[in-house]
């Protein structure tokens, strides 16, 4: 393989020439520190999808790679574990100075790769900065507990620690804050780890690699392996990779939950959504529908937390003119363009998938009132795009209502009380999140208590924690018992440990006592 100089891939944006001689550029896997070229003669273009051109080439590395990865991860672990904790808070702390200082390099590189707006990918890169940040006092949060005296001259203690090799697998909408939920929780309890970002868009990950290790990671803490589902299944399988983190659908993630927690693994598995907002007669109407148009059709839908259905509360439902009104008005185009609202969808096949549950939607009776699909952008004719579509009048029993569309596509429904709303939510498959619209408070605290979602909002549209909560889902957005970051995250990477001492004077005489010690 060709190999390039420790530290530094070369593959640094979409616009920078790569120094691995073929065009395009091929993405190149991390193994002990240095970047390689797989072996493999079996790639995937990575696409822009405002223009279609080929950024990159992703290899479906090879079974070698996979274990040389898993191997250096392993042959780093006694090192790091032992770094001391102040040593590897401040690797992170390097490493956020950079990824500030690569900001815009970073979010250009999303946006080639994934589409959304500059804009958007910057907060992208910076809500994975802020688990960076979050991860700099990991000292504090990975403190054990201490009981003095639990019985005479006996103290026990529990201390948290890592668990050895742990894996990552990225889904495509977030490539920047997705793995930076991960590995630098991960490393910074003391773990080493294996990275399988999304074969659609890798690029910022392996640009974070490096910013990692110019920021002092050392060789094979942090690794990369390029792949799609048979990398996959061998994390699943091998004996030394002790937890696996996984972001995506549900079909990916439940079989990577079973299939790893049969060889004794431990997951986290976020998946799939439908968010519903619920909006009620007394809420702010501005505010209300500005919020329901920007987390409706933000980021094109791709959001697992972007809100996909309204349910209009009584006389609520005579707002939905208005806000077609608002969502016809945003620009659709290129994500590099100045003022775009939303871009293109990430795959011709998405696109289609997308058109499809629109389609069967409006043949089960549901009633179009913005149609986005046949939109052309001036100078991106050839992109994935579409415009913000509304349906109304959606039934739970039609399929655009059961399957997560993921796209620009918002569902009307209606409920003629709070009660009904919230049943409607609560008989849904799928937890990630749900909001309500409201100037009740009484209203609130009901939404509040009785909803079954993992991040609820009131009169907030994305309530995607901060750092120092998790991400929570309920249902089948996440299977697992240990969710995202927040206090949640550092136990995932750590297992406890509880010792009990006991310092005697040398001079106590001491007798066998056979029963159990009370
Ligand atoms: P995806 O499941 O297709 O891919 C995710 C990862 O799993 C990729 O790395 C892919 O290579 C791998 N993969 C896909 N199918 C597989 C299979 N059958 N076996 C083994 N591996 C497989 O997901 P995606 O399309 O990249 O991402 C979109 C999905 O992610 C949506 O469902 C969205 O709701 C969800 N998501 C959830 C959250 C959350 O926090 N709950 C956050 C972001 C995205």
């Amino acid at each position: 393989p060709q190999i390039s100089a420790p530290g530094r891939s070369h593959f640094s944006t979409a616009v920078e020439p790569s120094s691995s001689k073929s065009n395009p550029p091929r993405v190149p896997n991390l193994i002990g520190g240095r970047f390689v070229d797989s072996k493999s003669s079996t790639v995937i273009d990575v696409i822009n999808p405002a223009t279609q051109e080929v950024v990159s080439q992703v290899p479906l590395s090879t079974d070698e790679e996979f274990k040389a990865a898993v191997s250096a991860a392993k042959k780093a672990y006694p090192l790091w574990r032992n770094t001391p904790i102040t040593t590897r808070q401040r690797v992170m702390l390097k490493f956020q100075e950079l990824i500030r200082r690569d900001m815009d390099k970073l979010a250009l590189n999303v946006t080639t790769e994934q589409g959304k707006t500059l804009k958007d990918a910057q907060g992208d890169v910076f809500r994975g900065l802020e688990v960076v940040e979050h991860a700099c006092g990991m000292a504090t949060l990975q403190m054990g507990e201490y009981v003095s005296n639990v019985s005479h001259g006996i103290d026990t203690y529990s201390i948290r620690e890592p668990l050895g090799v742990c894996a990552g697998i990225c889904p495509f909408n977030f490539p920047a804050m997705i793995p930076l939920w991960m590995f630098p929780v991960a490393v910074t309890c003391g773990n080493t780890f294996v990275l399988k970002p999304s074969e659609k868009d890798p690029g910022a990950s392996v640009m974070l690699a490096e910013l990692a290790l110019e920021a002092g990671l050392p060789e094979g803490v942090l690794n990369i392996v390029h792949g799609t589902h048979d990398i996959v299944n061998s994390i699943c399988d091998d004996d030394d990779i002790k937890a696996i983190s996984f972001v995506g659908s549900n079909v990916a993630g439940m079989h990577i939950y079973s299939r790893a927690a049969a060889k004794g693994k431990r997951v986290q598995s976020n998946m799939g959504a439908k968010n519903h907002a619920i909006v009620l007669p007394d809420a702010n109407v501005d505010a209300t529908l500005n919020a329901l148009v920007a987390a409706g059709f933000g980021a094109a839908g791709q959001r697992c937390m972007a809100l996909s259905t309204v349910v209009f509360v009584g006389d609520a439902k005579s707002w939905k003119a208005k806000l077609v009104e608002r969502a016809k008005a945003l620009k659709v185009n290129a994500g590099t363009e100045p003022d775009t609202d939303l871009g293109p969808v990430i795959s011709k096949q998405a696109k289609e998938r997308i058109h499809r549950l629109v389609k069967s939607g409006v043949e089960s009776g549901a009633k179009l009132l913005l149609d986005g699909r046949n939109i052309v952008v001036p100078g991106y004719e050839s992109g994935n795009f579409i415009g913000p579509t509304i349906l109304s009048d959606v039934t739970t029993n039609m399929e655009c209502y059961k399957e997560e569309i993921f796209g620009p596509v918002l569902l009307f429904m209606e409920a003629d009380s709070l009660e009904e709303a919230i049943s409607i939510i609560n008989s849904n498959k799928y937890g990630n999140g749900a909001s309500i619209f409201t100037t009740s408070g009484v209203a609130a605290r009901k939404f509040q208590t009785e909803i079954e979602a993992g991040q609820v909002g009131i009169n907030v549209p994305i309530p995607v924690p901060l750092p120092f909560f998790s991400f929570t889902g309920n249902k089948a957005s996440f299977a697992g018992d240990l969710n995202f970051y927040g206090k949640a995250g550092v136990n995932f990477y750590t297992q406890i440990k509880t010792i009990t001492q006991q310092w005697k004077d040398s001079t106590d005489g001491s007798k066998i006592n056979m029963a159990m010690p009370t």
